[in-house]
């Protein structure tokens, strides 16, 4: 059955990265509720047999105001990533949700180990916002990775946290070495080798695409994890 969709218009572009955007949008009709985590289906007038359906993840908390943030890269070649991008202010999008289950459990685990890859840190930068202004108080660890240092979005951010949360722990790392980084090279697979050694109540929650996700959610299964237990969200 067809979802029903609404309208929102574009209020505000920002350029994260050289391929990557983030999207302000105004809802045109009703608000949009859902929980951090979640994604909306973007219906984008291009493709084979438009509308092109497409997941967006929710990239910030719902706010007050009823404005939402939606961040994407553009894939080389990719139909509806490319036309995203052509998008200015005041252009409309069309969607439909929100959807999906990646989102904070009911019960507060011990702690949280969050693994993003690019453009993956978008739902769980939207789930740490979340956590962080809560009351949990175990520990937090993310494990954030991409190709080089231009493409860990929302890096400047993410580091200010750690000395405003002591209970947060944030390790980026890029997969080849560059000048001037000072941080970890290697995957993000590499770093939870060594961060990571067992099993203690963490809640690993993983986003990316499957070369990345598969790799380690089959590592917290080797550490006695059950796949249920990982939580992840699959680009592609
Ligand atoms: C639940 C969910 C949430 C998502 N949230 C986001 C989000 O918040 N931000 C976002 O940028 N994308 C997100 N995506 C991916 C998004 O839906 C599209 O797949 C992506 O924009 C590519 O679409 P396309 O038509 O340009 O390329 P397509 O022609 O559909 O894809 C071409 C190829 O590009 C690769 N690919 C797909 N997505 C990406 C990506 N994001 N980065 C790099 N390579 C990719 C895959 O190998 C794919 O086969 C999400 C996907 C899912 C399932």
């Amino acid at each position: 059955m067809a979802q029903p969709t609404q309208k929102a218009v574009i209020e505000g572009v920002r350029i994260l990265a050289p391929a990557v955007k983030e999207f302000t949008l105004r809802p045109l009709g009703q608000l949009l509720h859902f929980k951090a985590g979640q994604w909306i289906s973007a219906h984008l007038p291009v493709g084979d047999s438009p509308p092109l359906i497409h997941a967006y993840s929710l990239a910030e908390p719902e706010h007050p105001s009823g404005l939402f943030k939606l961040c994407f890269d553009r894939v080389p070649d990719g139909v509806g990533s490319g036309y995203m991008f052509t998008l200015e202010a005041g252009d409309e999008l069309v969607y439909a949700g929100p959807y999906g289950n990646f989102v904070l459990p009911g019960e507060d685990p011990a702690s949280y180990i969050f693994v993003a890859r690019f453009t993956g840190i978008v739902p769980i930068r939207c789930l740490l916002l979340e956590l962080l202004g809560s009351s949990f108080a175990g520990d937090i660890l993310l494990v954030y990775g991409a190709g080089n240092s231009q493409d860990l979005i929302y890096h400047d951010e993410i580091t200010g946290w750690v000395e405003r949360h002591r209970n947060f722990s944030y390790v980026p790392t890029i997969f080849a070495a560059e000048d001037g980084w000072k941080g970890r090279v290697g995957t993000e697979l590499d770093a939870l080798r060594l961060l990571v050694t067992e099993r203690k109540g963490q809640l690993p929650m993983v986003c990316g695409g499957s070369d990345m996700v598969r790799p380690v959610r089959s590592f917290f299964q080797e550490l006695g994890f059950a796949r249920r237990e990982v939580r992840c969200e699959t680009y592609y």
